[in-house]
């Protein structure tokens, strides 16, 4: 196939277009006669096309081109500064928007409560709205942004952009990338699984990071996980790899939201702390929860859980232990199996103390197999709430150029 496709009458105009800015983006700085060449079209084809460019400040002038006697081509670049990503990380607790320059630099960013997600389709349409409130915040023009990327837990069909199933949301086949789409018209819209999103943000470029397999597992209201492999994030045959939080850790443990029992979410996770901790207060034990959370027992949250074992609390204690007991006997399975360069732990539960860091590692490295994975590194991830949405906006800038239609050319 031909690098720089043609396509039908209809939408020539604007594919040649893209082909002359992709192929500028792609060997920059570059003059207008290889353009041409490049990309099949007249040299005063690519004229006309690169004066429009110009005048829509996408790009601009790199100097003059070539050495010695002659004339001398001017070379044109993309301007850095031009384009624009959102990040979307909806959360189970929070939902959180954020809009990027091409630097990663954050221009805006909003947080709201996750609510009514019974309701896909309304809570997609408060979604829409709060990305839209984000976009006024700032001044740029909507022709600028190449694309929203919306992260959240779950299996998602890559190429549709599909939710094909979120027990933390209750979500089964829900067309995200399209009910999005809908609502943001003409912005294009990619779906991701927040976990990958969170990976993608700890191996951004400016960490200049050396692992090539990294695992990076998300410890909130949920547990999921991704791996990256050889540098590449690693999907698997149907794109469900990473779902730690589902390997059954305790086969008579509790029951899980996806149906199963005994999975490591239905026994660790953020929720399942929580629920532990509402039944030992339901049944009268002495623990400073009773006062934390105002004689309200369905009040409890795991980060109730994490103050009161700060506080030195035993019953808080043993049930922050037992959840990272059993999230070491996963990473041992996954150090086991993957032999990673480093293990990042993120997400909501990692915000507390160094406590519950160490008591993983201990557990970690007591179930993992005697000499394998003798390198790895476990550390807590980056810290920010706005990791995941960041690392969305990451994902935009890999696969932007790949959309079919940037919106600013259509
Ligand atoms: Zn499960």
């Amino acid at each position: 196939m031909a690098k720089y496709l043609s396509v039908h009458k209809k939408y020539i105009g604007n594919m040649n277009k893209r082909n002359v800015l992709n192929c500028i983006r792609e060997n920059q700085p570059i003059n207008r006669s290889a353009i041409a060449q490049m990309v099949g079209l007249s040299t005063p084809a690519v004229m006309a096309i690169t004066e429009e460019l110009l005048k829509m400040k996408i790009i601009c002038s790199a100097g003059k081109g070539g050495s010695g006697v002659g004339k001398h081509p001017e070379l044109l670049s993309v301007r850095g500064d031009h384009f624009r990503y959102i990040g979307v990380d909806v959360g189970r607790v929070n939902s959180r928007v954020v809009i990027t320059g091409q630097d990663g630099e954050i221009l805006a960013s909003s947080k709201c409560p996750t609510k009514g997600i019974e309701e896909p389709l309304h809570y997609l349409d408060s979604l829409s709205e709060q990305i839209k409130r984000t976009i006024k915040q700032t001044d740029i023009d909507w022709e600028t942004i190449v694309g929203v990327c919306v992260a959240m837990p779950g299996l998602i069909e890559e190429e549709t952009g599909t939710v094909i199933f979120s027990p933390d949301f209750g979500w089964k086949d829900i067309p995200l990338q399209k009910l999005m789409q809908e609502r943001l018209e003409p912005l294009q819209v990619m779906v991701e699984n927040a976990n990958r999103a969170q990976a993608r943000w700890e191996t951004r470029p400016e960490r200049k990071n050396k692992e090539s397999t990294i695992f990076c597992i998300g410890l909130g209201y949920g547990i999921g996980s991704a791996i990256i492999s050889n540098g590449e994030l690693y999907y698997g045959s149907s794109g469900t790899s990473g779902e730690i939080g589902h390997i059954i850790v305790n086969p008579n443990g509790a029951v899980c939201l996806c149906g199963n029992n005994g999975c490591l979410e239905a026994v660790a996770s953020g929720r399942a702390i929580a629920e532990q901790a509402r039944q030992i207060v339901k049944f009268g034990h002495d623990t400073i929860l009773c006062r934390l959370c105002g004689g309200d027992i369905e009040s409890i949250t795991a980060k109730m859980v994490f103050e009161a074992a700060a506080l030195q609390d035993e019953v808080a204690i043993k049930l922050i232990d037992q959840a990272a007991k059993y999230i070491g006997v996963a990473l041992a399975t996954a150090i086991n199996m993957l032999d990673p360069d480093t293990i990042y732990l993120c997400g909501g539960m990692m915000k507390n103390g160094d406590d519950f860091l160490e008591r993983i590692k201990k557990y970690t490295r007591e179930r993992q197999m005697h000499l394998a994975g003798r390198h790895v590194v476990i550390c807590r991830g980056s810290r920010n709430d706005l990791n995941v949405a960041c690392g969305a906006t990451l994902m935009i800038q890999d696969l932007g150029w790949k959309f079919e239609a940037l919106s600013f050319l259509y």
